[in-house]
């Protein structure tokens, strides 16, 4: 049996006017294959909306509650398209997840998925021809609605697929697709008809949020083709795949940027083993995700440890800093919210070299200061002056001939 996977975002269910195209999509769908699952997200605001009550209710939201409230969003969204596609003379049902059910985890408000009952939506496939999912929600062990973090119905969409041995999964959004960088600054982005999945998980984890970034691992882990495109065009979007040799011919691929970065510099630590666990462990200890790393080499026996972190996470890191600095010997703590980081990704980068001489010359021509630099096997990453992001972004995309089609 033929069964596809097609997911709705919250511009694409927003009103009945939007749920035709959407409608007119599924029916497109089921002309190729044999049964279509729709997994839809809530409609456009609302999860915002019903997040703000939780809100107004408590100051400290009770979590569970809070994902029994959100989830709502998507139950709208499932059973106003039901009803759409059985006045079309399609047989459909709507499902929620505890009917499926999709196992998760208990971590309500980002819920990892355990498992899905394929037998479940099996039964149902043999009496209607389209499912119709919630997005984002699942359901814990004993029974309690949780949701997969914000953006999760990608996931929620890509784990049906791989549990159903899904051709592809299509992720129906208001764009066409993945460009090459983001076309609101860069006028010159292409869309990519295709893009790997290490390179997208580099994207999504960049601040290029198209998908869901577990929705990727989960297509990667389970090699499920997902194919990003827009409800409102006919354009065959972007294929998200295995790399192959075409991709790897291509030197660099994309150029993402992330302007929530903050910066924080230790002064002369003494250079003995033990400092930089000093300094990252009580981080880690309470959650702050630390990002780039330079240590200096030392001089005098001392050195210099400079780290960034979310904007978010700048207060409680300066916090834990101060805390430490004397056992640490710092002499002095600094810290910068001026700064942004630019990168350049591409899985040709594993077979090439050059590209970030060829980064940083274009970048030093506009005189532009590069303040940290982290490389990944298919990854260059500067950091800049957040003023300057918008032209490093125009220059890296020329730089790299992301301007013109090259393929
Ligand atoms: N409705 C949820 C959100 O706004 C999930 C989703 O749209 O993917 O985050
Ligand atoms: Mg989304």
């Amino acid at each position: 049996m033929k069964i596809l996977v097609q997911k709705f975002g919250g511009t694409s269910v927003a009103d009945l006017e939007a749920m035709k195209h959407v409608l007119s999509k599924v029916q497109h769908g089921l002309e190729k294959n044999d049964k279509v699952i729709v997994v839809l997200s809530a409609r456009a605001g609302e999860t915002n909306k019903l997040l703000a009550l939780a809100g107004q209710w408590s100051a400290t939201p009770n979590k569970a509650e809070c994902d029994c409230l959100v989830s709502t969003g998507e139950q709208v969204s499932i059973a106003l398209f039901s009803m759409l596609l059985n006045d079309a003379g399609i047989s459909a049902r709507s499902l929620l997840s505890w009917q499926i059910p999709i196992r998760t985890n208990d971590d309500f408000g980002n819920a990892r998925i355990m498992e899905i009952d394929r037998d479940v939506l099996m039964k149902q496939l043999e009496l209607y021809d389209v499912l119709v999912v919630a997005g984002f929600q699942g359901v814990t062990e004993d029974g309690r609605i949780t949701t997969l973090g914000r953006g999760g119905s990608d996931t929620s969409a890509v784990a049906l697929a791989a549990a159903l041995d899904s051709s592809e999964c299509e992720i129906y959004t208001d764009v066409d697709g993945v460009y090459t960088t983001d076309p609101n600054i860069c006028s010159a982005a292409r869309k990519m008809d295709c893009v790997s999945y290490e390179e997208m998980l580099e994207m999504a984890s960049m601040g290029a949020k198209v998908l869901h970034i577990r929705s990727v691992e989960f297509a990667k882990k389970y090699k499920v083709p997902v194919r990003v495109r827009s409800t409102f065009s006919e354009d065959a979007g972007t294929l998200v795949t295995q790399e192959d040799a075409s991709m790897e011919a291509v030197l660099v691929s994309g150029i993402a940027y992330d302007k929530d970065q903050a910066r924080v510099t230790l002064r002369n630590l003494p250079d003995v083993p033990g400092t930089a666990a000093a300094v990252f462990g009580p981080l880690s200890e309470k959650g702050v995700l630390v990002d780039m790393i330079l240590q200096n080499t030392s001089q005098d026996g001392h050195t210099d440890i400079t780290f960034t972190v979310s904007r978010k996470d700048l207060q409680a890191t300066l916090a834990i800093m101060n805390e430490i600095a004397d056992k640490i010997g710092a002499s002095e703590i600094l810290h910068d919210l001026s700064v942004a980081k630019v990168s350049a990704i591409g899985v040709g980068m594993r077979n090439h070299s050059g590209v970030a001489a060829r980064a940083f010359t274009a970048l030093t021509q506009e005189g532009i200061n590069i303040l940290m630099i982290s490389t990944s096997e298919i990854k260059i990453t500067i950091l800049i002056q957040e003023k300057y992001v918008e032209l490093a972004v125009r220059i890296l995309h020329d730089t790299f001939g992301l301007d013109w089609d090259i393929a």
